[in-house]
């Protein structure tokens, strides 16, 4: 499905936790320098975006303090649509198109997630948030970046991350020796034991040779650079 003329296609996996800037709820200072990040990179990329919700509920969390699980998660699929539409309005201001397809029907605020009319909305310059994550418990956002990348035909995921700027050969805030790795393969992350992402997500796309970028959203222009294929953080692959 890759023709050569084609914009390049990307999956840009946004956590919930960078949209509350470290608290409850969103900080609108924040989704809205991501928004004009992501702005700034529409004109050559068709830009896919999957939005976490850990800055309001997580399922496992929830659960381990007494709560049902499935019903804890659609909690947390829920926080994850008001930030997805936080997103939207954002970039709206920033003047980009943008629609919110939701895994679970509530079509007076979004559109329900129709895969052929998302890469539609993509090649006419909108930017796609996908709220809801996969509409499944059990299931996380990181998985659904996964999922959605492999059926929208992205060519790469890229995974933002608060607080870190790629993969290292160990937890950098506690090894003063750990090293950025630039480049690895899915099975040598798995060898080495290196944490990516959840193994749902990672298995996702090993299996499909779907290529992943992990990279830090500081210092500002990093998302941009990353939406645009500039070689930050660690490219992971088959
Ligand atoms: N969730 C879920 N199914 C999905 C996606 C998300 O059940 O397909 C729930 C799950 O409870 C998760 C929460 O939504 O903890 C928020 O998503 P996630 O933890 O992936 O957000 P992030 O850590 O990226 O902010």
């Amino acid at each position: 499905p890759q023709t050569v003329d084609r914009k390049r296609r990307v999956m840009l996996k946004l956590s919930g936790e960078a949209f509350g800037g470290g608290t409850l709820g969103v900080n609108p200072d924040v989704v809205s320098q991501i928004a004009r990040e992501i702005a700034a990179a529409v004109e050559t990329s068709e830009v896919a975006v999957v939005v976490g919700g850990g800055n309001f509920f997580r399922g496992a969390e929830l659960s381990q303090r007494g709560m049902d699980r499935a019903r804890a998660d659609y909690m947390g699929m829920l926080g994850t649509v008001m930030n997805a539409l936080a997103l939207q309005d954002f970039l709206e201001q920033a003047g980009v198109d943008s629609r919110v397809q939701s895994a679970i029907t509530m079509t007076q605020v979004a559109e329900t997630y129709i895969p052929l009319r998302a890469i539609r909305h993509l090649e006419k310059g909108r930017v796609v948030i996908f709220g809801a994550g996969a509409g499944l418990p059990y299931f996380s956002t990181d998985t659904v970046a996964a999922q959605r990348a492999l059926e929208i035909h992205a060519d790469e995921v890229l995974v933002a991350k608060n607080g870190v700027d790629g993969v290292y050969t160990a937890d950098p805030h506690k090894d003063p020796n750990a090293t950025l790795i630039e480049q690895i393969t899915y099975n040598d992350a798995l060898v080495r034991g290196l944490k990516v992402v959840d193994s749902t997500s990672f298995s996702l796309c090993m299996d499909n040779g779907m290529p992943m970028r992990v990279f830090g959203m500081e210092p500002a222009g990093n998302v941009t650079a990353a939406i645009r294929g500039e070689k930050l953080g660690t490219l992971v692959h088959r």
